[in-house]
């Protein structure tokens, strides 16, 4: 770790379209920023891939503009793995290597700990994984992870692929592999007609929702989309027993589909665990914040997904919001408020809208996989009676995803929570976390001397 100290008036934890927003209206004033993400670019989930020069979509485009102009300094492929008292968090680089970072003395080693004034916590969402028998056979993924491949150069031309699951992330990723030469197959909705109906008709009145829409309706044409329909096996034989037919059902009906991928997500849930790492209150699952996007811990902020699952336009203005409160400018903060109510109800729409349906809990049975790291079955997790007593019996979650897929999976089965979070937020090689107790140890030995 250097020695250095690395301080920021602040520092933004996620650069997707939340946090390059937050860092952008931080630094309009004059602040030292920096903005940090675990992937070697900007532009988050839905922008992956993209840049200033090569970005289809125009608010994509006007945001990477705005933060090429702006002084922010970009930290890409860095994580932050823990938080220590009195403002100082611990990054570490994922990939070993200099992916072009532009500061830090160019972070020459693994692990740096990086002191923050305010820290905004812009850590956006993964998609929901319900486990259904077959669902780990390779070839069924998730819908944005199969996205997130393409984007990266995977070829699905002519692949048969079946988009399963609920939310509107599915008819966004069956677009773009239709476009990418996929033959789609199916879109699967869970959610029943009525509902996604009511949710169509409220887009009428949102200008650029409807846009959106409708291009996504054109690319689409000729591909079914199926609500009250769901995914309950995937089916795969030979040797390498790949994925040959996902069986679907709705209603009372069941029948098996052909296909090359399963593109399988039921929603986002938010990512949390920063934010409860740090204490932050979170309710319902989300991190409570206030008009200023303040959460209930001093001098930390939150944007984006983690406060709430609302689409891309609430998370920028939540992060203009976040941006401008933390540097004090709370009068141009306040100007957006009106705009994130509005949002705010788009976001309890899309709850309302994609809410699970109870028969996805008798899609497993005791033989499915549950946690894809540890290889634990049903079976095995039921006997339990809570998520803590299912970790240390059957080591569900403690993987190198930290229960981040099968966590939600059982809060939606039993109604289990995480009881707490510890570090490291993220899985970090022993070097690493050594260096960062090493620091940690020192520090509180300075510190001690000090109040001698
Ligand atoms: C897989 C996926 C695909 C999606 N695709 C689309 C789409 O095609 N169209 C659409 O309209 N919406 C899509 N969405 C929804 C979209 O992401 C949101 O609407 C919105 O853009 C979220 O913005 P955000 O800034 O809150 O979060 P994100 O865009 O998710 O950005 C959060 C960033 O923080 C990083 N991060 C998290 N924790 C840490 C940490 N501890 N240290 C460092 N970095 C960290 C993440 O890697 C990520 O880059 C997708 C969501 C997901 C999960």
């Amino acid at each position: 770790m250097s020695s250095s100290s690395h301080t920021f008036d602040v520092l933004v934890v996620g650069a997707g379209p939340a946090g390059i927003a937050a860092a952008c209206s931080a630094a309009e004033g004059g602040a030292r920023v920096a903005l940090l993400d675990n992937n070697p670019r900007i532009g988050g989930q839905i922008w992956r891939g993209q840049s200033q020069s090569h970005a289809a979509n125009p608010d994509a485009r006007k945001w990477f503009e705005k933060f090429a102009a702006a002084h922010i300094e970009f930290l890409p492929s860095t994580e932050v793995i823990d938080h220590l008292e009195n403002g100082h968090v611990v990054v570490h680089r994922i990939d070993g290597q200099r992916v072009g970072a532009q500061s830090i003395d160019e972070l020459p080693e693994e692990v740096h700990e990086l002191a923050y004034k305010k820290l905004i916590l812009c850590t956006g969402a993964r998609e929901l994984f319900l486990p259904f028998p077959g669902w780990t056979l390779p070839n069924v993924m998730g819908a944005g992870g199969l996205q997130a491949l393409v984007k990266s150069g995977l070829l699905v031309s002519g692949k048969k692929v079946v988009v399963a699951g609920s939310g509107p992330l599915l008819l966004a990723v069956a677009a773009h592999l239709r476009e990418h030469g996929a033959d789609v197959r199916l879109v699967a909705e869970q959610a029943p007609w009525p509902r996604v109906a009511r949710f169509a008709m409220s887009l009428l009145l949102q200008k650029t929702k409807l846009a959106q829409a409708f291009e996504i309706k054109r690319q689409l044409s000729g591909v079914p989309y199926k609500t009250n329909c769901w995914p309950v096996r995937a089916n795969g034989n030979g040797e390498n027993a790949k994925l040959e037919s996902v069986t679907l059902r709705s209603g009372s009906r069941t029948w098996q589909e052909r296909c090359d991928y399963l593109a399988c997500g039921f929603h986002l849930v938010p990512n949390t665990e920063l934010a409860a790492l740090l204490r932050c209150e979170l309710r319902a699952g989300f991190v409570r914040v206030d008009d200023s996007q303040q959460t209930s811990v001093r001098d930390v902020f939150c944007a984006g997904e983690p406060t709430s699952i609302g689409g891309v336009d609430l998370a920028i203005v939540e992060g203009q919001i976040a941006g401008y409160a933390a540097v004090g400018q709370s009068a141009s903060a306040a100007k957006l408020l009106p705009q994130k109510r509005r949002l705010d109800r788009f976001a309890v729409l899309l709850r309302e809208t994609f809410a699970l349906r109870e028969e996805l809990r008798s899609a497993v049975d005791s033989e499915t996989i549950v946690c894809r790291c540890e290889d634990v079955k049903f079976g095995r997790v039921r006997q339990h009676s809570s998520w803590r007593a299912a970790k240390l019996h059957t080591r569900c979650g403690m993987g190198p995803c930290q229960g981040r897929i099968c966590g939600p999976a059982t809060q939606f089965f039993f109604g289990w929570k995480a009881d707490s979070v510890r570090p490291p937020v993220f899985a970090a090689s022993m070097q690493s976390l050594a260096v960062a107790v090493a620091v940690q140890t020192e520090e509180h030995l300075m510190s001690h001397e000090e109040s001698r």
